[in-house]
């Protein structure tokens, strides 16, 4: 059964999965603050919208891809949103990264609204949206889940409903701080080998085949050993989902001694100018801290 849908946040992200959903069939309506993304989903069949409200106001789904918290509170509850244009019953399901707490305030507010909402983060990046091999984490309802999973089904490839609203985010800042500290472990690793006068390429092909080995290795492999650190997944966006993870570790009361100092390393690759890069340039700030190149 095909779909209304409103897809506001056409980034790197947002744009390829409205277009899987557009050639799945769903009828789009698309908003994004800058129209460019907006008039090329208009060649392929979405109609633009002027606002997020005009986007939900035709919808029976309305997805969210935005970058943070702030944004996302403001397109779905601020004025002109999406709850002011959104039928009574719509579903809205935001697939942005952002705090578990201020997912549990949209879903009430979005409750208060007469509207189900469900946090469903994602990961698998820019290759997982433009191939609908997405891993989704999903927190909410499970009549909403239920609802929603056709519109999965088209976007990601694992899909697991994690508990109730705000669990999704939850999963997703355990998903990030175990991606950022294997970033750091393998950097560390091919600082001490290179130190030692001992071949990285070597050191991920022996540790490739056992205990050690994790996918962080497998995909970043050339991205460490070309130094070819052109994103990807973008430190700034990393430095913001760890502070995620820190600031649910205090709102839930959980002590992350290794993410925190995770989150210094990559704020440090940040502050040094280089928040565009992909995260896995964390090694060089590794290297800096034992003065060698890997
Ligand atoms: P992006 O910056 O490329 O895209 C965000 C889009 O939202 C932009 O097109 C921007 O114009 C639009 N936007 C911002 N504020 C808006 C507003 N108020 N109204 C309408 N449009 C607005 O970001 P992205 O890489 O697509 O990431 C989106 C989300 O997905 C983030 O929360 C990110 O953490 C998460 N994520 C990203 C990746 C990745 O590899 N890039 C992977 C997994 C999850």
């Amino acid at each position: 059964m095909t779909a209304s849908v409103g897809f506001i946040g056409l980034g790197i992200m947002g744009r390829p999965m409205a277009a899987n959903l557009l050639a799945a069939g769903h009828e789009l309506t698309v908003f994004n603050r800058s129209p460019g993304p907006m008039r090329a989903l208009e060649e392929q069949g979405a109609r633009p919208a002027q606002s997020a409200e005009e986007a939900a106001a035709s919808a029976d789904v309305v997805i969210t891809m935005l970058p943070d918290s702030p944004q996302v509170t403001e397109v779905v509850a601020g004025p002109g949103g999406v709850l002011e244009g959104a039928r009574s019953g719509a579903l809205l399901i935001d697939m942005s990264t952002i705090s578990p707490v201020a997912a549990v305030e949209l879903w009430e507010r979005a409750r208060g609204a007469g509207c189900e909402l469900l946090d469903a983060p994602v990961s698998g990046g820019d290759v997982g949206a433009r191939e609908g091999t997405l891993s989704i984490m999903v927190g909410g309802e499970a009549d909403a889940v239920r609802r929603a999973r056709p519109l999965f089904d088209v976007l990601g490839q694992t899909i697991v409903h994690v508990g109730g609203p705000g669990a999704g985010q939850v999963v997703k800042a355990c998903n990030q701080m175990v991606v950022a500290l294997n970033i750091g472990a393998v950097g560390e690793a091919l600082v001490l080998a290179s130190k030692a006068g001992v071949d990285p390429a070597l050191v991920l092909d022996a540790l490739g085949g056992g205990l050690a080995a994790n996918r962080v290795m497998e995909v970043k492999r050339d991205n460490f050993l070309e130094r070819e650190f052109t994103p990807g997944f973008k430190v700034d966006l990393h430095c913001k989902d760890l502070g995620i993870a820190q600031a649910a570790a205090r709102d839930y009361g959980a002590s992350l001694p290794l993410t925190a100092t995770v989150t210094e390393l990559m704020q440090a690759l940040r502050l040094s100018g280089r928040g565009d890069q992909d995260h896995s340039a964390l090694l060089t700030v590794l290297e800096g801290l034992s003065g060698v190149q890997a």
